[in-house]
């Protein structure tokens, strides 16, 4: 699969995160998580109309524009974080439309070269300069592992823009390795990628969610207006918990000291299958000779 790596020494990390390959990109600072339902299946729908639609718009400013009304007629407005702007010109790009992108970009075969970004609610300069804060916060190495490890658009900008959690996550398994973590040791083997994609999955599978969370969906900019609240450990009578920053990233609520346990276990049971992963040896082929 063609990949987009060129684009790593243009941005700042050395990192290029929003469009990996045919396959795998972002939309997440467009506001593409931030709808009523964000199951795969519905946002599936919803670019799916959208790019059919846009398609047969033609590139003029009243279009494009009654484009946008029509996609607010026909989709619920309610949003998890009502001050984060979900763009209606998200889409699908790409040769066989299969990853997530921006229609209204210059390289959209239909726009010709046009950037019609300008027509857009942050407009053209800001789609075109905007780099969230995991660009600067999270170490090359944990971007390369996301990047390389992702297996689909969906899951992967629900996650990259998780800093902290990834942060969390990749730091303590370099601690139980006892050595840096390298993109090499993770991406080594199949056995080794599924590991770390079934970690990283906690994110969209987490059981222990807080039913007043907003969803999967991550408000990441720096304002901090829709933050995180903190574990309540007093109410089920437990000390804060040894992964506290991961079950306060993943939005957790336990009813039971009992429900703590087990999301400490389900968390060091993922960490552990990765680290065995990891220490997996090779096989090795010998030439058996009679
Ligand atoms: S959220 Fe970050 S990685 Fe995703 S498209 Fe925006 S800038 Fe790129
Ligand atoms: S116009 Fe801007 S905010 Fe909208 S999809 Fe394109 S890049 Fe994202």
């Amino acid at each position: 699969m063609s990949n987009f790596n060129a684009n790593d020494n243009q941005v700042r990390g050395g990192i290029y995160l929003c469009q990996v390959n045919e396959e795998i990109s972002c939309g997440a600072c467009c506001g593409l998580y931030n709808v009523v339902n964000p199951s795969y299946e519905s946002i599936m729908e919803m670019l799916t109309w959208r790019t059919n639609t846009f398609s047969h718009v033609k590139r003029e400013m009243d279009a494009i524009l009654a484009f946008k009304e029509k996609v607010e007629d026909r989709e619920p407005q309610e949003r998890p974080f009502p001050d984060f702007h979900h763009c209606p010109y998200i889409g699908l790009v790409g040769k066989k439309r299969s990853r997530v992108g921006c229609l209204l970009h210059p390289l959209l075969d239909e726009n010709k070269g046009i950037d019609f970004r300008g027509l857009s609610f942050y407009g053209g300069m800001a789609c075109r300069v905007y780099f969230c804060p995991t660009y600067n916060n999270l170490p090359a190495v944990f971007k390369e592992i996301v990047r390389e490890t992702a297996s689909n658009w969906y899951a992967y900008g629900l996650v990259i823009t998780e800093a902290k959690l990834l942060n969390t996550i990749f730091e303590e398994v370099a601690k139980r390795l006892n050595r840096p973590l390298t993109a090499n040791s993770l991406l080594k083997n199949n056995g080794c990628l599924e590991t770390v994609r079934e970690l990283l999955d906690l994110k969209i599978n987490w059981p222990f969610r807080r039913k007043s969370s907003s969803g999967p969906a991550n408000y990441f900019f720096e304002d901090q207006l829709y933050s995180r609240p903190p574990i309540n450990y007093e109410t089920i009578g437990e000390p804060v918990s040894r992964h506290d920053i991961l079950l306060q990233e993943l939005e957790s609520y336990f009813n039971s000291a009992n429900d703590l346990q087990a999301a400490e276990n389900l968390i060091d049971r993922l960490i552990h299958n990765v680290i065995n992963q990891i220490f997996k040896p090779k096989l090795l082929f010998r030439r058996i000779i009679i």
